[in-house]
């Protein structure tokens, strides 16, 4: 990856750890879920609104590091409007990628690629992906909250 590359990734995940979107809470969600992972201390709560199969509206709520709060912010981004299925898919190929599994070039994966550096920071890699299990545990309700161990 070039020096550009990386400044303008890091510029991307910088902005939306200072402002994240879709942030707070829904007023009636059809599934919540409570993440946390205990390695880097980041805690982040995601609320979905389901209509049919379709993600209607996320929400996602917490704290934690520059990585895991722009990796949630820009995961509700990419989610809105898709089905359950589509999020499911986006999120293998986020996991591939994140994990250096697989190269960001594939399809599908769009502004979400700015994270294909963390394939070189392992530590960081359930940062990246807390959002993604805590948003799967509030489409598939799980008892008790996530954590990335
Ligand atoms: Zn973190």
């Amino acid at each position: 990856m070039s020096d550009a590359l990386r400044t303008l990734y890091q510029e991307v995940i910088l902005d939306h750890y200072k402002h994240p979107r879709n942030w707070g809470r829904l007023p009636q969600p059809t599934g919540h879920a409570d993440g946390h992972n205990p390695l880097c201390g980041d805690r982040l709560s995601v609320d979905v609104q389901l209509e049919g199969d379709r993600v209607a509206d996320i929400r996602v709520e917490g704290q934690g590091c520059a990585i895991s709060v722009a990796s949630a912010s820009m995961m509700s981004e990419a989610l809105k409007g898709r089905t359950v299925d589509e999020a499911q898919t986006l999120f293998e190929r986020f996991h591939e990628v994140v994990t250096g599994r697989s190269s960001a070039d594939g399809p599908s994966l769009g502004k979400l690629a700015v994270f294909a550096g963390v394939a070189e920071f392992p530590a960081r890699v359930k940062c990246a992906t807390l959002a993604w299990h805590t948003l799967r545990a509030a489409l598939c309700p799980q008892p008790g909250p996530v954590s990335t161990e």
